[in-house]
């Protein structure tokens, strides 16, 4: 946790959630208080489909709501795409982009990254851009390098610590139940942050929120949220369970 960094957790709920399970975020929110409000940020980015109804029922709870992908582009003939601004009509402040089931499952290049983090900024959403080495990387060593060019070709110019977000989610613990150990993650986020400082400068990277995901959980969460420049999570399955989701949230 880097001190000076107010954190925030989010949820992605990936394919999961139907009108019936707003009762999660509506118990999230419950759950809340005033301690936990005055001490870290929350945000649930459910599928599109739930974004509307969602924020509307986060009315008040300081909840935030997220896309979990956006277009590359503005509008116009792209059957099946939403639009950055489409997620921020429906209440969004945050999209996930780059999330590595994207980058493997999509195809997505860090070009396609970039252009969606820019147009999520343009559409005054804060992109949450993922990045993360596989397990054949990291084995063969060459996790920070491989993680140091997706920044790289991922990150729009011009960032700052108010319009951006990253998220270190090594490819092998989502979903797994593996994570890396603490000095790994504390490893990869402290180059995290010294390539944010040669490509934002350091002031702006200094205060950019770089959140852990893969297999967060309420047994990990505390070990995981006190590594130094770890400014919060990014969870997946462990947020669809309200419990789980406070549980993590405490821990920061
Ligand atoms: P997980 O997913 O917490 O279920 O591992 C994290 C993510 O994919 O963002």
């Amino acid at each position: 946790m880097t001190r000076s960094i107010r954190p925030l957790v989010a949820g992605n709920w990936k394919m999961n959630g139907v009108k019936a399970d707003l009762a999660i975020a509506a118990e999230a929110a419950k759950g809340y208080d005033a301690a936990l409000k005055a001490a870290v940020d929350l945000a649930i980015c459910p599928p599109a489909t739930m974004l509307y109804p969602m924020t509307a029922a986060l009315i008040g709870s300081r909840i935030a709501t997220g896309g979990q992908d956006c277009s590359t582009q503005a509008a116009g003939a792209f059957t099946g795409e939403i639009a950055a601004a489409m997620l921020a009509d429906a209440g969004a402040s945050f999209a996930i982009v780059g999330h590595s089931e994207r980058r493997t499952l999509h195809g997505e290049t860090n070009a396609t990254v970039k252009a969606k983090a820019q147009a999520a900024q343009t559409a005054l959403l804060v992109p949450i851009i993922c990045v993360g080495e596989t397990r054949d990387e990291r084995e063969a060593g060459k996790a920070l390098a491989v993680v140091k060019k997706q920044l790289r070709g991922s990150i729009p110019e011009g960032a700052t610590a108010a319009t951006l977000v990253v998220a270190y989610e090594p490819v092998w613990a989502i979903g797994t139940g593996l994570t890396p150990t603490a000095a790994d993650v504390a490893e990869m986020h402290e180059a995290i942050r010294a390539d944010l400082s040669r490509l934002l400068g350091k002031a702006a990277a200094a205060g950019v929120r770089l959140l852990y995901g893969g297999s967060v959980k309420p047994s990990n969460a505390v070990e995981l949220m006190n590594v130094a420049h770890v400014d919060g999570a990014l969870v997946g399955g462990a947020s669809l369970k309200a419990e789980d989701f406070l549980a993590i949230v405490r821990a920061c």
